[in-house]
């Protein structure tokens, strides 16, 4: 079946970050993670790193991943989150754009053929994601949106996805 605007298709959902099949992405030659953080990784604007997420970093690092938080979000909060885990990091990307995408692949030394990009939003993670030619996993959002405008974006992207049909595994 022929799909209506592809680049707003992620290649996968998952229901979090810990559903995600990371062997799979293994399996398809996937080493680098571009990750975003509100809503992702975290509840929108949310400082506290869970043990789970740490642990979910450490395992996919030992695992030879290498990741790069990826934000829209302002310098000293991206800076701080990304801090606390200890991964490099770019903020106030402005996703959907291709040129923050790439300098995150340049500061973990990723190729276009082997990068997956995790996000909870279809028209900011996912179409930069696909304009830049990457694997791209959707997860559901965690918590509740601190911004009036996500939370109307999110109407539309349900509807949306109400008619997208992936596989459920990364
Ligand atoms: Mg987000």
């Amino acid at each position: 079946m022929k799909r209506r605007f592809p680049l707003l298709h992620p290649d996968a959902f998952c229901e979090s970050i810990y559903h995600i099949d990371t062997k799979a992405l293994s399996d398809r030659g996937i080493s680098n993670l571009l990750i975003d953080i509100d809503n992702t990784l975290v509840e929108w604007n949310g400082r506290e790193v869970a043990e789970r997420l740490i642990e979910w970093i450490d395992g996919l690092l030992e695992k030879g991943f290498s990741i790069c938080v990826l934000s829209n979000n302002k310098h000293f909060r991206v800076s701080e989150f990304a801090g606390s885990l200890g991964l490099p990091f770019v903020a106030l990307a402005g996703k959907p754009r291709v040129g923050p995408y790439r300098k995150a692949m340049r500061l973990i030394g990723a190729g276009k053929n082997n990068t997956a990009v995790i996000g909870d939003q279809i028209f900011t993670d996912v179409f930069g994601g696909n304009r830049t030619g990457l694997h791209t996993i959707l997860v559901s959002p965690i918590g509740r949106d601190g911004l009036w405008w996500t939370r109307q974006v999110r109407k539309i992207e349900s509807r949306f996805l109400a008619g997208v049909r992936v596989d459920d595994r990364g």
